[in-house]
């Protein structure tokens, strides 16, 4: 799946062999070489991903990534920490800041998206193409198919990418403020009410192989996809 990755690093030749390789992988790239951009970057597009540069002009990739953890909007963004620096005492700073990983240059792009694949699948499993299947309900991200029990089943994109998100935070209970920010994406106005719609839609595109029931609502507080159903 294409990821928006913002990359923050000051070494221009550095970035732009990130900004290539990574293009190159499928992925968008939005590049800044200092906090204040990239932070005006965050404002506009939460992206997908952050590659930051320990050493910047200005303020550091640590406390950017202490900035990026302590604020709600963007708390959970995944983050990969550029550095030079390859001391164990080092890496345990980087990874206390709030970085998922580290990579010490000089790395190959290989390794670079290796380690990219690895951070989005534990923290951000919605945005792989990893195949998920629960209880004979299949989901291929790639193909963008759907089926139930061999069965194909024709679900809307927004009723695509919730399933995706409960097959992939399964057992959980997701607030419909929550579905809102990991579906329909952030600076998106709707209302809550509306999740309550897709979900309807979703159950109804699932019952013909009796999924549907795999989807609870969980009276008081949103939903919850288990298996335990
Ligand atoms: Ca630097």
């Amino acid at each position: 799946m294409p990821l928006n990755v913002l990359v923050i690093e000051d070494e221009a030749a550095i970035q732009e062999l990130i900004a290539v390789n990574l293009e190159s992988a499928g992925h968008h790239v939005l590049r800044s070489s200092n906090a204040e951009q990239a932070l005006t970057i965050i404002h506009q597009t939460l992206p997908d991903l952050v590659l930051l540069d320990w050493m910047l002009p200005g303020q550091s990739g640590l406390a950017i990534a202490r900035h990026l953890r302590g604020s709600e909007r963007t708390r959970a963004i995944p983050m990969i920490m550029l550095t030079a620096k390859s001391a164990e005492q080092d890496k345990i700073i980087g990874l206390e800041a709030g970085a998922d990983d580290y990579v010490t240059k000089p790395f190959s792009p290989r390794e670079l998206l290796a380690r990219i694949k690895a951070v989005m699948r534990r923290r951000a499993p919605q945005m792989t193409d990893d195949v998920i299947e629960v209880q004979g309900l299949r989901l291929d991200p790639a193909a963008h198919r759907v089926s139930g029990n061999g069965l194909a089943l024709s679900l809307g994109p927004t009723e695509f990418r919730l399933l995706h998100f409960f097959m992939t935070h399964a057992e959980r209970v997701h607030t419909r403020a929550q579905l809102l920010d990991q579906v329909w994406g952030d600076h998106v106005f709707v209302e809550e009410r509306t999740v309550d719609v897709h979900i309807r839609r979703l159950r109804k595109a699932l019952e013909a192989t009796g999924h549907d029931a795999l989807v609870e609502t969980v009276r008081g507080t949103g939903y919850r996809f288990t298996a335990a159903a």
